[in-house]
């Protein structure tokens, strides 16, 4: 079974969708899921991105199966490093996403991280923040959305070009190829050319650099989301030779198509 790795519904600040949707939703595509709200310690903003993990697990238990598996995305910051460390530590979370969101304390979702800065520079502080977080948050399965700035760069071309930022992307990749972690494809973004250009040489290097895992995940925030363009998402993983799993109670479990 696929599983959709990567989605939020009401624990999340920017979602309303509802667990019973979701899972009707995964039931109609016959695709399994993982919940994964966000946790974002130290946001910039006070009280957004966070909540009760203990509460989250105890409602959602009835709802825990085979095919409806319960994880967490954390946003790594080095400032929330040990805040993280005790909640994965402390919850049985089947699965943690550690993402980047937040870099020099600005949601790079907003206008304010881009202003009066070169792409260059935007993007090299984002790939040295993802590298020093993803190496000290040794208790991650996956890395999420790698691609996520070209979502919301406010730059004239906001794909990344691999060899543009190559030594940048390979300190990124090598820490998840010495953890064994996976590194997520998210469909969130559609799939132009230009990204898809983009995003593969970034999954061939991985595979090159000896990266042998991939999550899928859509990253859905409503339940139409589910499961977004993962036929393209699965021709991505086989061109680069990477294995599409998902993760149960913290080991990885292949994808059988
Ligand atoms: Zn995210
Ligand atoms: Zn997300």
């Amino acid at each position: 079974m696929i599983f959709d790795t990567h989605m939020h519904t009401e624990f999340s600040s920017d979602s309303k969708m509802t667990i019973e949707q979701a899972i009707l939703q995964a039931k109609a595509l016959n695709v399994g899921i993982i919940i994964t709200e966000h946790m974002d310690y130290q946001y910039p903003k006070p009280d957004m991105f966070v909540f009760d993990a203990d509460d989250y697990l105890s409602r959602y238990a009835r709802y825990r199966s085979s095919e409806v598996l319960l994880g967490i995305e954390i946003g790594m910051q080095s400032a929330c490093l040990d805040e993280n460390r005790r909640l994965v530590l402390n919850h049985s979370f089947d699965y943690v996403i550690g993402s980047i969101h937040v870099v020099d304390g600005i949601d790079i979702y907003y206008e304010d991280f881009y202003r009066g800065r070169s792409k260059y520079e935007v993007y090299e502080s984002y790939f040295a923040a993802m590298a020093e977080c993803l190496a000290a948050h040794d208790f991650v399965h996956s890395l999420g959305h790698i691609d996520y700035i070209a979502r919301y760069a406010r730059v004239e071309e906001p794909e990344i070009s691999y060899l543009q930022f190559a030594a940048s992307i390979d300190k990124v990749l090598k820490v998840a190829v010495e953890r064994e972690l996976a590194v997520e494809i998210n469909t969130k973004r559609e799939y132009s050319k230009a990204a898809l250009a983009s995003i593969i040489p970034i999954y061939q290097r991985f595979a090159e650099l000896g990266g042998r895992l991939v999550t899928l995940g859509s990253d859905a925030h409503t339940a139409s989301g589910i499961g977004n363009q993962f036929k393209q998402a699965l021709t991505i993983a086989d061109k680069c030779g990477l294995r599409p799993v998902y993760f149960k109670e913290g080991n990885p479990e292949y994808i059988k198509i």
